[in-house]
């Protein structure tokens, strides 16, 4: 489903991705690890084209991103993207949240966009919830509303970028929870994530990443247990 070939990525000298090979198949579920800076939050970002890779190829459902004379907007209509920051509309209700996407992107009618909001919020557990304002959930609640949101476009393929980190502890295990059923749905999806529990449980494979290269990959049982490189056994050490 979503296959990535030799990308690189440089902001300047910086050269921050250097040669990332990378494939997830149809309903799998890949937890991306690594130490802060090694460019997991860019490998993502160059997955939907937020940010344009200095070279390689990124290619979704078939469809080749980096492909200069692809239609960007509909390609990336196939990708959801969850941030730390959920980046709600404060200003409109949870509906609004969910409907306002819809309608201007895909240009649904006003019955079909409730209709869809509806079914997604009922999927994260916040049907009561509709019409509140984000600044009346909890941080855990506004997460499920930005993975209802992002579900409402009907994506493909779904990239997590560390969902829970900005979350009071208290607050993870809903938003987790959500994610597991959504990874048992069948949904494939890339997860930058710290909590390895998490990975442990619900990944097909764990991708350990520093220096913005992949150092180590397989299943994650093995990467997260029984990692085979000095360097993810580093990692693991300092955050388990
Ligand atoms: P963290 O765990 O802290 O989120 P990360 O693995 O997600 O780290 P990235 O955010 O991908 O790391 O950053 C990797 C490198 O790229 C860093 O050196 C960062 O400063 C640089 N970088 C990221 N985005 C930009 C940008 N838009 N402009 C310039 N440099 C950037
Ligand atoms: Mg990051």
């Amino acid at each position: 489903e979503i296959e990535i070939r030799g990308l690189h990525k440089s902001f300047g000298d910086n050269h921050v991705l250097r040669g990332i090979d990378l494939d997830v198949a149809r309903g799998e579920v890949v937890c991306v690890i690594g130490p802060s800076g090694s460019g997991k939050s860019t490998l993502l970002r160059c997955v939907n084209l937020l940010e344009e890779p200095s070279r390689g190829r990124v290619l979704v459902g078939g469809t080749e991103l980096t492909d200069p004379d692809v239609d960007i907007d509909a390609a990336r209509r196939r990708i959801g993207m969850v941030f730390q920051q959920f980046n709600l509309f404060p200003h409109v209700s949870v509906t609004g949240n969910l409907t306002l996407p819809q309608r201007r992107v895909l240009g649904r009618g006003k019955a079909e966009a409730l209709a869809v909001a509806r079914e997604n919020l009922e999927r994260v557990g916040l049907a009561g919830k509709a019409d509140a304002y984000p600044a009346q959930l909890s941080g855990g609640q506004q997460q499920r509303v930005a993975i209802a949101r992002a579900l409402s476009m009907g994506p493909e393929v779904m990239l997590f970028d560390e969902p829970t980190s900005a979350l009071d502890p208290e607050l993870v295990g809903e938003v987790l929870s959500v994610m597991r059923v959504l990874a048992g749905e069948g949904m494939t999806m890339m997860v930058v994530t710290h909590e390895m529990s998490f990975a442990r449980e619900v990944a097909d494979r764990v991708v350990f990443m520093d220096g913005g290269v992949v150092v180590e990959q397989g299943p994650a049982e093995q990467v997260v247990t029984r990692p085979a490189r000095e360097r993810t056994r580093d990692f693991l050490n300092r955050v388990l």
